[in-house]
């Protein structure tokens, strides 16, 4: 069995660097940090830059050691190994945001997925294709009714296990505007294994360019974003896969069929004030598919999508015109 193993690159999307007046605030500070299994990259500007990139770094470690289901003691590993524990106001507002994404989505996100990533090796790195009566049982455990969350109190029923990997970091690049902005940073981004969050405009006065990574062609874009106080977050099945019997096998798993998720998209990239939302969303429109996910944002409001087909067609809500760039050939999804 042929295994690949990819994490998303450093800077699968990068910020594109634009030329403009810089003033005495523009003192630059960044940071790469390692966490969540994911390549992160910090800046900030202004006079109390460092201290703030210091700041959110802390609280990046603070907020895994209670988010990663894998480590003995977390929040996450409490409520799946115990049913239900207390945990910090950060999980049960983060497992309360998840189910809100989980009702809304009609279960294409699920956040008691954790049986079959489990039984896929995703979790593990063992990686393996399931046989049908294990795959049974383990679906048998995914239902979002079966998480409760009361005041910090999370608890799971019948076996079901929590993973919050689909929108954890989402949560986490919104925490750090909110870190940046308490330790009096005006602009910032962050990208979290290629889900960026910005914080105001960049020192010159004009929007961040965010570029939106090709899925096919990795080292490629299919275009840009400008964006200020948004996040910008992309599920893509190449981000994680392995390869069995001539088969791609990839992370992001349909709760309605326990198989990854073949809806004809190789990327979902959500644009949106609200990151951890935002999160939730990218994985459960890549469920979706291009189809539903277009006919889920025509009935909700508070974010723009820009699927990429695996045929590497390009559809963009109209919500970015003007905000998208691209020199390739779009369609444009109307309300
Ligand atoms: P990434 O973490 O690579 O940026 P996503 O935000 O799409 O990408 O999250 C994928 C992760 O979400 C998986 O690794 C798994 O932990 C979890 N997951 C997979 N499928 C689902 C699903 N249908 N609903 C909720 N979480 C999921
Ligand atoms: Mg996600």
């Amino acid at each position: 069995m042929k295994i690949s193993y990819l994490l998303a690159p450093l800077i699968c999307v990068i910020v594109l660097a634009g030329c403009g007046r810089n003033t005495a605030d523009s003192a630059e500070f960044s940071k790469a940090v390692f966490a969540m299994d994911t390549e992160m990259t910090l800046k900030a500007y202004g006079a109390n830059s460092e201290s703030a990139v210091n700041a959110a770094e802390r609280e990046i470690n603070r907020l895994d050691r209670l988010f990663d289901r894998g480590r003995d003691g977390s929040d996450i590993n409490k409520v799946n190994a115990e049913g239900t524990a207390k945990v910090s106001s950060d999980t049960s507002a983060l497992t309360e945001t998840a189910l809100d994404v989980c009702e809304a989505t009609d279960g294409a996100f699920d956040i008691t997925i954790a049986p079959v990533m489990d039984l896929w090796g995703f979790y593990t790195g063992e990686y393996q294709v399931p046989d049908d009566d294990e795959l049974a049982k383990a679906m048998a455990k995914v239902d979002r009714a079966k998480v409760n969350v009361d005041g910090e109190v999370v608890s799971v029923k019948d076996g079901a296990k929590l993973d919050l990997g689909g929108i954890a970091k989402g949560y986490l690049s919104a925490r750090i505007m909110e870190i940046f902005r308490e330790n009096g940073v005006e602009s910032g981004i962050v990208s979290l294994g290629g889900n960026v969050q910005a914080l105001g405009l960049k020192p010159d006065g004009s929007k961040w360019r965010v570029a939106i990574q090709d899925p096919r062609e990795t080292d490629m874009f299919i275009g840009s974003v400008s964006i200020s106080d948004k996040a910008v977050i992309t599920s893509g099945g190449y981000q994680r896969y392995f390869e069995d019997g001539g088969n791609i096998y990839h992370h992001i798993i349909d709760p309605s069929t326990g198989y990854p998720a073949e809806s004809g998209l190789s990327s979902v990239s959500i644009i949106s004030e609200d990151g951890a939302t935002a999160d939730g969303l990218s994985t459960a429109l890549f469920v979706m598919g291009l189809d539903k996910g277009s006919d889920f944002w025509r009935a909700h409001n508070g974010f723009d999508v820009i699927f990429v087909t695996g045929d590497g067609e390009i559809y963009v809500t109209d919500g970015l015109s003007g905000v998208f760039e691209s020199e390739r050939k779009y369609t444009v999804i109307k309300r």
